[in-house]
């Protein structure tokens, strides 16, 4: 069994929508086509050539990753210098690269929120907001005994999901007017008379990403030949997402104690502490990955504690100065949990759709950095 590497696509979308990346950044199917077949998925944090050794002998079609092997614009293919080496590899045993970098760290449930969910932490929000979510309003002109269906098939569809409420509308009674010409098949009166209809003017609040969702449910459902219905831009935004998270420990503990929590959560040895005095440790910020450039707004977010990896002398320098503990848990460290997560996920929407496809998590690549 295998499926069209675009329906792998289209889950990834799903799993980390590319809209959520960095524009710097480079996502999505970089090596191969959305034609080709797929039956083994190789999940990983880099495309290495063990990695490609390994998708090689194993047989795996597609390797996801989370860094993206081709990130610079490439201005030559030298099979002599290992990136060129490595794309030609990948070419010659027809084996897809695709990449969910950025966009998996933002996402909720992706990088971040592995590792916030590792350290325990509660009342978790993104750090550095760097997406809203765009809104719409429907309003849709429906004869009174219809309004409960509508109202229904649109809710099911998404609309009016507002915090912990499903299926928000609100709605005020009218009169509707057509006129039904030569063509015309009208729900009510006859052609050539105008007509006049109570109805409900219903309206509603939803992502603009789901609108063609919400509007053909509605379609489906309403009696009307010709639906009348407006669609609005809002101003207000939804659901925000960000890098790097922000949230509180069950308990306030010391930094010592903090720093074995993470070592034991991320079975890591490489942990670099900076203590910047005596501090009791409550809320906690990280950034997976290289996130040093959120001290400053970690610790005016009012974080005790700084957790990320990548980080520099001067960097550190500024966290003491800046009454902020940090550790350094490493790059691979802070990321490496996600990669069975996002098989995990790949896995149960896989099996939603009921598609077998073989999805395996990499667990044999290792930290670049040894500690001696
Ligand atoms: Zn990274």
């Amino acid at each position: 069994m295998s499926v069209k590497c675009q329906v792998v696509m289209d889950i990834m979308d799903k799993v980390a929508p590319r809209i959520l990346a960095e524009s710097w950044d480079n996502v999505g199917l970089l090596i191969g086509s959305p034609a080709q077949n797929i039956e083994r998925i190789l999940v990983c944090l880099d495309v290495s050539e063990a990695v490609i050794e390994r998708a090689v002998q194993e047989n795996y079609d597609l390797i996801i990753a989370h860094h993206p092997l081709i990130f610079k614009p490439i201005k030559n293919l030298r099979t002599d210098l290992p990136l060129g080496r490595m794309i030609g590899r990948l070419l010659k045993h027809d084996i897809a690269v695709y990449a969910a970098h950025t966009n998996l760290d933002t996402v909720r449930g992706g990088v971040n929120d592995v590792l916030a969910e590792l350290l325990l932490l509660k009342n978790v929000k993104p750090l550095d907001i760097s997406y809203e979510e765009e809104l719409v309003k429907l309003a849709v002109f429906v004869p009174m005994e219809y309004k409960d269906v509508v109202q229904t098939a649109i809710g099911n569809a998404g609309a009016g999901q507002i915090g912990n409420y499903s299926h928000c509308s609100f709605s005020v009674i009218g009169v509707g007017q057509f006129l039904p010409l030569s063509e015309a098949k009208p729900f009510k009166g006859n052609c050539g008379i105008l007509e006049t209809v109570n109805e409900i003017r219903l309206e509603t609040i939803l992502p603009a990403k789901i609108l063609n969702k919400v509007v053909k449910a509605m379609l489906k459902v309403h009696p009307y030949e010709s639906v009348g219905y407006d669609v609005y831009s809002l101003k207000n935004k939804g659901n925000l997402e960000g890098m790097g998270r922000i949230g509180e420990l069950n308990e306030p503990t010391t930094i010592d104690e903090f720093a074995k929590i993470v070592k034991n959560a991320l079975s890591t040895n490489q942990l670099r502490v900076v203590k910047s005095g005596n501090k009791v440790v409550r809320k906690v910020a990280l950034c997976s990955g290289s996130g040093a450039e959120f001290i400053g707004k970690a610790a005016y977010a009012g974080a005790d504690v700084f957790v990320t990896g990548d980080v520099k002398y001067h960097e550190a320098q500024k966290a003491v100065e800046q009454g902020i503990h940090l550790i350094d848990a490493g790059h691979f460290g802070t990321e490496m949990p996600v990669v069975q997560v996002l098989a995990e996920r790949l896995r149960s929407c896989m099996e939603k759709q009921g598609r077998q496809v073989e999805i395996i998590a990499d667990d044999t690549s290792r930290d670049f950095f040894t500690v001696i």
